[in-house]
């Protein structure tokens, strides 16, 4: 178990983590997501002992994380970051990359250890190719394989997919994930791409200005974003005053958040909206639309809609106490 209790951290004049507590089980996938500036990668460098916090605690399997003020070499050994700035070697090949984080034992066996990483993130074809000569995808692949050539207890990955093409990644993650839950390790992913997360995790820790919003399972999380900062992690959120629901508004001075995908297009409801425009999505289409009250709604439709037309919406009954939340937030 990973207990990280009442961090706190500042740089020079930013107090990047205030308090900030949470307990993850082994075995388990969680995010940090949260806005860019929010203290995503600087929690992690806390985690990993990079950086020595102000205040507070972290501990692995019951024994304390020392920080850089501790340990000659700098960063926890049962636990492998990944970070932004990927930390490879660029004048020497891909495979060498790789090597030299296998362990000095079991030598024989490195090449095809070396040739099992590299397809678990597709680049065996790069084998002998110098890192410095690869694309910034490339080497975050490259980092990915090399973080995992000893099997970490812990892995910590910071925005891991942000430079790979959307061509590769979605196999990619999936291929990878599914690789370190086979092998047990507990990893902690920060990201701000809900796809990164949303499939791949079995909890996410919400962070705003180094604090901690909230700590949930992924889809209760999703199901009930007590925010709109929560929900806006998940994508787009409609917030919508609750007055629009006419007599099925509870008696409450709240607003509603819900998502495009939610609502329903069907006739006599109680949410009247003109068409404005219509933003193809590939699988469906994104309605913009205004009601007749003021705000501006986004719902999902399967055909583009004509511009002008007059449409009405529902919400589904079950989500309307889920998703209030009060207006002042
Ligand atoms: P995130 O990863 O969520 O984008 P960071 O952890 O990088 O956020 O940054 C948190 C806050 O700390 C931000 O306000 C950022 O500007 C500040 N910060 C990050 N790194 C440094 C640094 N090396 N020196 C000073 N301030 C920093
Ligand atoms: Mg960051």
């Amino acid at each position: 178990m990973l207990e990280v209790i009442n961090i706190s951290f500042s740089y020079e004049e930013v107090r990047a983590l205030k308090n900030v507590s949470f307990i993850l089980e082994k075995g388990k996938h969680m995010a940090i997501m949260g806005e860019s500036g929010s203290g995503k990668s600087t929690l992690l460098r806390v985690i990993y002992g990079l950086l020595a916090p102000d205040g507070g605690q972290v501990y692995w399997q019951n024994s304390q994380v020392m920080g850089p003020n501790f340990q000659l070499i700098a960063g926890e050994r049962s636990m492998k970051l990944v970070s932004q700035d990927l930390d490879l070697m660029p004048y020497i090949s891909v495979g060498e990359n790789i090597r030299q984080n296998l362990s000095a034992f079991d030598m024989e066996s490195h090449d095809e250890r070396i040739q099992e990483l590299l397809s678990i993130v597709e680049m065996e074809t790069y084998i002998d190719t110098k890192v410095k000569n690869l694309s910034g995808g490339q080497k975050q692949r490259v980092a990915l394989a090399r973080a995992i050539a000893q099997e970490p207890e812990i892995l910590l990955l910071d925005e891991p997919f942000s430079n790979i093409d959307q061509f590769l990644k979605g196999k990619l993650r999936l291929q990878f994930f599914a690789n370190l839950k086979e092998k047990g390790i507990t990893l902690i992913t920060a990201s701000h791409d809900p796809e990164d997360v949303i499939p791949f995790t079995d909890s996410i820790l919400v962070i705003e200005k180094g604090r901690i919003l909230a700590q949930e399972q992924t889809k209760i999380l999703f199901d009930k974003p007590r925010s709109r900062y929560i929900a806006s992690l998940f994508g787009y959120v409609n917030e919508l005053p609750i007055e629009i629901l006419k007599d099925k508004a509870p008696a409450e001075d709240s607003n509603i958040l819900i998502y495009p995908h939610e609502f329903q297009v069907s006739e006599n409801s109680d949410i009247e909206v003109y068409v404005v425009n219509n933003h193809f999505k590939g699988s469906h289409y994104l309605i913009e639309s205004i009601a007749k009250d003021g705000p501006t709604i986004y719902f999902n439709h399967p055909n583009a809609i004509k511009a002008h037309s007059q449409i009405s919406l529902s919400i589904p009954e079950p989500l309307i106490n889920k998703r209030m939340v009060s207006k002042n937030v």
